[in-house]
């Protein structure tokens, strides 16, 4: 059997498992995105951006749809408390679904103006909220509802969940777009991905000193890619950095050593780690949505034991 995957460090093949296969768990989508596991209910949700809905697949093989007219939803996280926040294009916001199923808006402006259109999204150990805020969802009517920027910048943004402050943690960016924290969180790591509209901007991974008080102070590049621009992005266990490429997804180690690629066969868009034992790669790509399993897992342990409704 052919190996889903490419040695390139010898280390790599301690993350990767023999005789596993790369199975499509989900096809016929046009653009998926945004993959979260919730351990409590042993599901997976992702996005199709333009279709415009959240899909869950379950564990048995079964997949439906979590969320009817999504607003063009993007990135998903999970809250320390177990809740689903989403990045949506078309209400240019980030929204976070309560135990009960009601959607409330967390952020839609900054100093009086329109978000963009919110493209992923984490959550700091403290509480905090931190997303990107490129053009993708506002460019054309096909991945959001056109318009023009209001912004100045495309920002890294932290959002204060208590409070509802904002503020702009990083503003140099063309495009910002998947960000993951270091084990212990004293590095955040940004993709700049302008190079889907600009050539002359390389596809890399930049990172970040994060401080005490959450201030961020830039470190320069962190990986280059060398086939596709970086979208989404995991940080596993061991602090390797397991992101989204043209050809699949590629495995940096925490160095920034490029040591394995798992292939695939359509341009990645995301990924996270789930699953039963937490040792499965889910992978959002174009149409369709991959798993493998991997001798990984992910950074943060899943310690939430609740769920949103379903709706
Ligand atoms: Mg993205």
């Amino acid at each position: 059997m052919n190996e889903p995957y490419q040695i390139i460090d010898s280390r790599f093949r301690n993350l990767v498992l023999a005789n596993v296969s790369l199975r499509q768990i989900s096809g016929g989508h046009w653009w998926t995105e945004g993959p979260v596991w919730f351990p409590a209910h042993q599901c997976l949700l992702f996005s199709d951006i333009p279709k415009q809905k959240i899909y869950r697949w379950m564990v048995d093989g079964t997949v439906n749809v979590f969320r009817e007219n999504s607003h063009f939803s993007n990135g998903h996280t999970r809250d320390y408390q177990g809740r689903l926040i989403s990045c949506e294009h078309g209400s240019r916001s980030v929204t976070r679904t309560e135990h009960d199923g009601t959607v409330i808006t967390l952020a839609d402006q900054f100093k009086g103006k329109r978000l963009n259109s919110p493209n992923d999204v984490i959550v700091k150990s403290d509480g905090s909220i931190w997303f990107t805020d490129p053009t993708y969802g506002i460019l054309s009517d096909y991945e959001g509802h056109k318009a023009m920027p209001e912004q100045r910048h495309r920002n890294v943004f932290r959002l204060d969940p208590g409070t509802g402050h904002l503020v702009s943690a990083a503003s140099d960016f063309t495009q910002p777009n998947g960000l993951a924290f270091s084990l212990d969180e004293r590095l955040l790591y940004v993709a700049e991905s302008g190079g889907s509209h600009d050539e002359n901007i390389p596809g890399v991974i930049r990172v970040f000193d994060v401080g005490d008080d959450n201030h961020l102070e830039s470190q320069g590049d962190f990986v280059t890619l060398d086939c596709g621009l970086p979208d989404g992005f995991r940080v596993d266990c061991y602090g390797n950095i397991w992101t989204s490429a043209a050809d699949g997804v590629h495995c940096f180690d925490i160095n920034g050593v490029l040591i394995g690629k798992i292939l695939v066969p359509e341009t990645v868009s995301n990924l996270t780690f789930g699953g039963p034992r937490g040792n499965e790669l889910f992978i959002t790509a174009t149409t369709g949505v991959y798993a493998i399993h991997v001798n990984s897992a992910a950074a943060v342990p899943d310690v939430s034991e609740c769920f949103v409704k379903v709706t």
